[in-house]
């Protein structure tokens, strides 16, 4: 028997960073959503009692380092499953991104485990083992858009924001999440988004109100670090794209945009200076 689940990316329509906690986390306050663009997985139970994971992408760790790996091995633990299993990770998603391809990854995992050894988990459960891999891994669980708070795990359910495209466009670089938190200096801040406002939009179904608040911090700390980030949000704007923000902690930049009309422009335009650059629709 054979289990597919889809792994979607996430984007940050507004990321806030409130303080640094005791506990080394930061304590946030984002709203998030999903896009169609998706890693695919492929679940096939083994006789024996192993996980083995193989990808066509040859540049994510395929060993207990692979998030997929360690979903499937916590559950399998906590739920004393003795059989193993075999899952083929078809990547779509642009790997550290800033739109948690990997823990998107690990909650279709445990999705997909749940189905496959028939262990009849409910949602929550899911999520609170989620939380235990990582911050983003319990949203990614349902999907939907959420407002997360606490360090991302304390999941609000929101309305879907109003249909648009979506183009995405990632630079060749890689940064570490973990580096640019390490970076932030949640004291000198100089402009908050709002997760109210955000909100207020959202339920008003208003595309030009949730533009207006796109906001997150973490570009203050990106954007310094690696100007060509700014430079991609610059010519995003310059191309007709309506709200433009980095999400997570970058380097991915993506553009909203109401009017399929305006898309090709702005994807050709991109695919002139910056390989990676993809158009799509929010998953609603
Ligand atoms: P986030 O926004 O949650 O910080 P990200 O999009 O920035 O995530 P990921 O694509 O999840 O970052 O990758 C971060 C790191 O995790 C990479 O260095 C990668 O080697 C490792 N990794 C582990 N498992 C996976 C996976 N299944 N897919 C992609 N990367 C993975």
């Amino acid at each position: 028997m054979k289990i597919y689940e889809k792994a979607p990316a996430k984007i940050n329509l507004m990321l806030d960073v409130l303080h640094k906690r005791p506990d080394g986390y930061h304590e946030v306050e984002m709203i998030m959503t999903m896009v169609d663009l998706a890693d695919r997985l492929e679940m096939s139970a083994l006789p024996r009692d192993t996980i083995i994971i193989s990808s066509q992408a040859g540049y994510i760790p395929l060993d207990e380092k692979n998030l997929a790996f360690q979903a499937a091995k916590l559950i399998k633990e906590r739920y004393d499953v003795r059989s193993g299993v075999y899952i083929h990770l078809d990547k779509k998603i642009p790997v550290a991104a800033g739109l948690a391809g990997g823990s998107s990854d690990a909650a279709a995992t445990l999705r997909g485990l749940n189905r496959l050894w028939e262990l009849g988990i409910p949602d929550e459960e899911l999520m609170e083992l989620g939380a235990e891999l990582g911050s983003d891994v319990p949203f990614c669980v349902t999907g939907g858009t959420a407002l997360a708070t606490g360090r991302g795990e304390k999941l609000t359910p929101l309305a879907n924001p109003p249909q648009c495209w979506v183009v995405l466009a990632k630079l060749p670089i890689n940064v570490s999440t973990a580096e640019i938190y390490g970076r932030l200096r949640s004291d000198q801040i100089h402009v908050h988004p709002s997760a109210g406002r955000m909100r207020d939009a959202i339920e008003r179904g208003s595309f030009a109100g949730v533009c207006g608040e796109l906001g997150n911090v973490l570009e203050e700390v990106t954007l310094r670090l690696y100007p060509e980030v700014a430079h991609l949000k610059d010519t995003m704007i310059r191309l007709g794209a309506d709200g433009v923000l980095m999400s997570g902690s970058g380097p991915t930049v993506f553009g909203l945009v109401s009017k399929e009309s305006k898309v090709p422009r702005i994807y050709n335009g991109l695919r002139g200076f910056c390989k990676e650059v993809y158009a799509v629709r929010l998953l609603t």
